[in-house]
């Protein structure tokens, strides 16, 4: 049995599941520091040097860590994946993968990406006019892609057009019948020839929390009527030529591979039917939806996968042939739009734990044969177990107990002082039949529960809404890790609660092997700094975050290795989150105004005498600086 004597760092990568969800690049070293491998090789970088360092220049927690070289190897992975996939089943087509950029769009990921992806001619895809616009700038390669899906106006096709003009390879991927008409006008009236692509409304469903992304009943891409329909109409303006390319996108995290063949095969059956029709689709676009494993299970659990990123290449380069094959249609260059695999494992988000909340905080006083009130007595005499009891009738006894204290509290026969000692009694009790139910190898029903119900939060300084958002919105689950003191044994179970002012700013499902767990095991406050790191952010959870209690985005730095330093990395960039001003702004207020409105109020207090006229200076300075300051808790 592990416990606090012979606990080691090998431990803490067992027990926080490094090894499954961190694929090769998070480990504990000697000293129990969590280190990241952003090469999967030997070279590592220690998050809390990160942390002190982004402390120094200035930078508080809450704190998004990207390792820069991470993000690299995810992108060089997946290019080199499909090139293998494509040599091993001597497929005639290639790999022309492109980012997603809604799943993060800050520009120095982006360009990260792009260097990283440039040796690959790796694209970009977009989805909306603001990502157009990012598209058609930052793309440079004329071997790379653009991709254009979404909802689309004029003026959206339009830019997409001219980038037509500046000879970008540029797709317009019709979503909805209603854009061919418009494509094809916009396209005679502009005098350009478009790429069209069709988003194809597969009848096979994804599965997982973003299934609603495909199946008929889908909000995207056309049915087979409508692909003939369109097809017909592009036709019938002589812009046949045109349609190149055939798209899908059964949703984000799809968990099971059979999902993905199936959804693939039935694109390709499209692709070789539209061929045979006399169209020149050349690419099959597989759209998105390779999973990361956030729980390390590899199973087709929702937070999971159960597949790896050599399956996912193999099985699509090998269906698209095989469907091909069989129609005798030449095999197309393969497309694929994974944003979640290429983005979540670089980014982590660093908070401290500020506070902790326990029922057992307070130590009841025992005062044994002389404590005279009955129930009192009665719960004294559950805690020492004078009875010689079992667990599960301690607990009865004391739950009756409890319940006999809470009703003549109600009726005024227990005092304020006997209130918090029978509570203090009760959870003291909870407290010990938890902590004996955990080395049990049998434990009653109905203490079971026992554990979750007396886990301490751990107040942590960060919003849940901001921060990590899908684990509200829809109870995704992401690895949390301290970053120090993992060579310690972590000896309290806990859940997390953020500083938002909302119940549901909270963490109480955390990842394991097979089942979720309800509390992770932290360790004891020991009075110094306590951070914890939150892994895989890197997708969607940056720009999906809102304003709840005005706290919005934390402050940010970009690491990359370097041999040179004494560390091992280096702090490129460092992004300031927002200050009290910038989160006002939003709602319409303007730090000037306030501060004016501020100094009227302390005028006419120093005028009617209230205040002296050096404390109205010095409340007035510390008004303005604390708009300029940060909106997160200060150290
Ligand atoms: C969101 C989206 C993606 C990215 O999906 P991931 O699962 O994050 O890889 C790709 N294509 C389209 C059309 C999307 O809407």
């Amino acid at each position: 049995m592990i416990n606090d004597h012979n606990w080691k760092p090998s431990n803490a990568e067992e027990y926080y599941g490094l090894k499954r969800w961190g694929s090769g690049h998070f480990t504990v070293n000697a000293d129990g520091f969590l280190e990241v491998h952003p090469l999967r090789d030997s070279r590592s970088i220690c998050i809390y040097d990160i942390v002190r360092e982004a402390l120094d220049k200035g930078y508080e927690l809450p704190l998004t860590i990207r390792i820069q070289d991470l993000l690299r190897t995810r992108v060089v992975e997946l290019n080199e994946h499909f090139a293998k996939a494509i040599v091993e089943e001597s497929y005639s087509g290639v790999y022309r993968g492109v980012f997603p950029i809604k799943v993060n769009q800050l520009r120095e990921v982006v360009e990260e990406i792009q260097d990283a992806g440039e040796p690959f001619h790796y694209g970009l895809e977009c989805g909306s006019k603001p990502e157009l616009v990012i598209a058609l700038a930052m793309h440079k390669d004329s071997q790379a892609l653009i991709v254009c899906n979404g909802y689309k106006d004029d003026e959206f096709i339009r830019l997409a057009l001219s980038g037509r003009r500046l000879g970008k390879e540029i797709y317009l991927v019709v979503e909805q019948l209603s854009e061919v008409p418009r494509i094809i006008r916009l396209s005679k009236e502009m005098g350009v020839e478009p790429l069209i692509g069709f988003r194809m409304k597969l009848s096979t469903m994804g599965e997982g929390k973003w299934a609603s992304s495909s199946g008929e009943d889908a909000k995207f891409g056309l049915t087979s009527p409508e692909i003939l329909d369109a097809a017909r109409r592009l036709k019938r303006a002589k812009m046949g030529s045109a349609l190149k390319l055939i798209h899908f996108h059964i949703g984000s995290q799809v968990p099971n591979i059979q999902t993905i063949k199936r959804a693939t095969i039935e694109a390709t059956r499209y692709y070789c039917e539209l061929y045979k029709l006399g169209f020149p689709v050349q690419l099959i676009d597989v759209g998105g939806g390779l999973g990361i494993d956030y729980d390390g299970s590899r199973s087709n659990y929702e937070s999971s996968m159960n597949y790896t990123l050599r399956e996912y290449a193999r099985d699509i380069v090998y269906h698209i042939k095989t469907v091909c094959q069989e129609a005798s249609v030449p095999q197309p260059d393969i497309v694929s739009e994974s944003g979640r695999a290429v983005v979540a494992a670089h980014s982590i988000l660093v908070t401290e734990v500020c506070d902790r909340i326990s029922k057992t905080s307070v130590t009841p006083k025992l005062s044994g044969k002389n404590q005279h009130n009955p129930v009192l007595r009665e719960l004294e005499s559950i805690l020492l177990n004078e009875h010689n009891s079992s667990d599960l009738e301690r607990f009865h006894d004391a739950q009756q107990k409890k319940e006999s204290a809470d009703n003549l509290f109600n009726l005024g026969y227990l005092d304020l002082k006997q209130k918090a000692l029978a509570d203090a009694l009760y959870w003291k009790i909870c407290r010990e039949l938890s902590e004996a139910g955990k080395s049990a190898r049998y434990t009653p029903e109905e203490l079971e529960s026992l554990p979750t119900d007396m886990a301490d939060q751990y107040v942590c300084n960060f919003s849940v809404f901001q921060s990590l958002i899908d684990h509200w919105a829809c109870g995704q689950l992401f690895p949390v890790v301290p970053l120090h003191r993992l060579e310690e044994y972590p000896s309290v179970d806990a859940t997390l609660v953020d500083i938002t002012c909302d119940s549901e700013g909270k963490i109480s499902s955390f990842t394991d092997v097979e089942d979720i767990r309800n509390t992770l095991r932290l360790h004891e406050p020991n009075g110094k700094p306590y951070y914890l790191g939150f892994c895989l952010v890197g997708a969607y959870q940056d720009i999906m975050g809102d304003l709840h209690n005005l706290f919005g985005r934390v402050n940010e730095v970009h690491v990359f290795l370097e041999d040179d330093e004494e560390d091992g990395f280096f702090i490129e960039d460092s992004i300031r989150g927002f200050s009290i001003n910038d989160v006002l702004g939003f709602t319409q207020y303007d730090g000037k105004v306030l501060t004016r409105m501020m100094k009227n109020q302390i005028d006419r207090a120093t005028k009617a005498d209230q205040i002296k006229p050096r404390e109205g200076t010095r409340m007035l300075e510390k008004f303005t600086e604390v708009l300029k300051g940060h909106t997160y808790l200060a150290r």
